[in-house]
């Protein structure tokens, strides 16, 4: 075969498929036209509107279902309301009542049905009797029962967070949970206590002052659209006093905290005992036998037995709120640390000179001296430990901050930080543009 025959067939070949695509063209139009004519005299017997609405519209889809192809009740719980009241009106026969509750147990216990929580039966419009019973346990999750198979699911809703800054400053006579209302937080409860959190170790929040500035960076968590909640604070910034305080949420393998913006402010909030080299002669236990009244009386402290004189440290910066004695406690301190916790030393020999009431105190500060004064059978110090003001067992708390940064990861904890920096203090990054560009000027 020559190239030349090879061309020539081409040609042949695209001119049959003109000829194709001419006649098929005429011949689609004719039909178009002659279809059409049929379709609108269907659409003028008065269901234009509902063909188009057809078309558009969007399916109601409600907990997986089309809502839409079903009825719908909406109730709620009653007070002293039973489940399986709520169940009779799904089911002719107890059988049935008994069948799905124990198909279902194991997703949800019936015992924890709260009343004034919403509730929807759900009938199918086309077939008999209820299909679907949805109980809305919580904003996050509700359980799915499927009344015709007996079986139930629990449905997690998709959860949203959204980043959003908010600012504001404390007013005369303000606080910050007001000012959050004032700056429209929705969830000012939830973010004022992360925030003071954030920034416990810095900001006193139980004094601040009119005029005091912020600005919180944080998670707005959303379910169904509605904001329900705050999430994580990433960044946090106070100014107190005219000084600038700054909490950064930073995670490693290793760490996981808050940190100011030099990242090496991170000190651990508290000591682990308030003596050095001690060891414990006694924990915090609810139902301890009292070795000197001779009875079951709770301790809620933990003892470190050391030699007498031995210097007692405050756990962690604050304020002293009292230095008193008692035939209980004998000589003893007790500090303020943060709105949350508060610390007391009993049986002290002495107190250190200058600790008196309103004294402020640093972390490792020597307060007094080991003794056992009061009732103790032995030197040692009983170490209370408040949390909003009910005494717990320091070594099961929980305690806030984190382990000391090394110095080795702080260049990529300002890395990490630089553009929540940005975030915080925009005003600061277009000074810094505006003099670049004066000095290129
Ligand atoms: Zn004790």
């Amino acid at each position: 075969m020559s190239i030349k025959k090879l061309t020539l067939n081409n040609i042949k070949l695209n001119r049959t498929f003109l000829v194709l695509f001419i006649l098929g063209s005429i011949f689609l139009s004719a039909g178009f036209y002659l279809v059409i004519p049929q379709y609108n005299a269907v659409l003028n017997k008065n269901e234009l509107s509902d063909l188009g609405s057809f078309e558009v519209r969007i399916p109601n889809i409600q907990y997986g279902l089309n809502i839409d192809d079903f009825l719908l009740e909406d109730s709620e719980v009653q007070p002293n309301e039973f489940f399986s009241k709520i169940l009779y009106k799904c089911y002719d026969s107890g059988v049935e009542v008994q069948r799905l509750l124990d198909n279902t147990d194991n997703v949800f216990d019936v015992r924890k049905l709260r009343a004034g929580k919403p509730y929807k039966i759900l009938k199918s419009k086309n077939c008999e009797g209820p299909n679907f019973l949805i109980y809305e346990e919580s904003s996050y999750s509700y359980i799915k029962y499927d009344l015709n198979s007996f079986c139930a699911e629990r449905v997690h809703k998709p959860v949203e967070r959204r980043l959003e800054l908010v600012e504001g400053f404390i007013g005369e006579g303000s606080s910050l949970y007001k000012s959050m209302i004032d700056a429209g937080v929705s969830a000012y409860q939830s973010l004022t206590n992360k925030m003071e959190r954030a920034l416990a170790w810095s900001v006193d929040f139980h004094h601040l002052q009119a005029g005091d500035e912020y600005k919180v960076y944080y998670e707005k968590v959303y379910v169904d659209g509605q904001e329900l909640d705050a999430g994580e604070v990433k960044a946090a910034y106070f100014k107190h006093r005219n000084k600038d305080f700054y909490a950064f949420r930073y995670k490693t393998d290793e760490l996981d905290g808050y940190y100011d913006e030099k990242g090496h402010s991170a000190k651990r909030a508290f000591l682990r005992a308030p003596v050095a080299f001690s060891r414990i002669s006694s924990r915090y236990n609810k139902r301890r036998y009292h070795p000197v009244l001779k009875r079951v009386k709770a301790h809620l402290g933990t003892d470190y037995a050391a030699p007498t004189g031995t210097p007692i440290m405050s756990v962690a910066d604050g304020v002293v709120e009292r230095v008193g004695y008692t035939k209980g406690n004998g000589n003893y301190v007790k500090i303020r640390h943060n709105k949350t916790y508060q610390t007391q030393y009993l049986h002290m020999q002495k107190f250190a000179s200058g600790i008196k009431a309103g004294t402020a105190v640093k972390q490792g500060e020597v307060i007094g001296y080991v003794g056992s004064t009061g009732l103790a059978t032995g030197p040692h110090v009983c170490f209370r430990f408040w949390k909003n003001g009910v005494q717990v067992d320091h070594l099961r708390e929980n305690l806030p901050n984190t382990e000391p940064m090394p110095e080795s990861e702080i260049p990529k904890y300002l890395e990490y930080i630089a553009p929540l920096m940005e975030i915080l203090h925009p005003e600061d990054q277009e000074e810094e543009e505006e003099s670049i560009l004066e000095l290129s000027a």
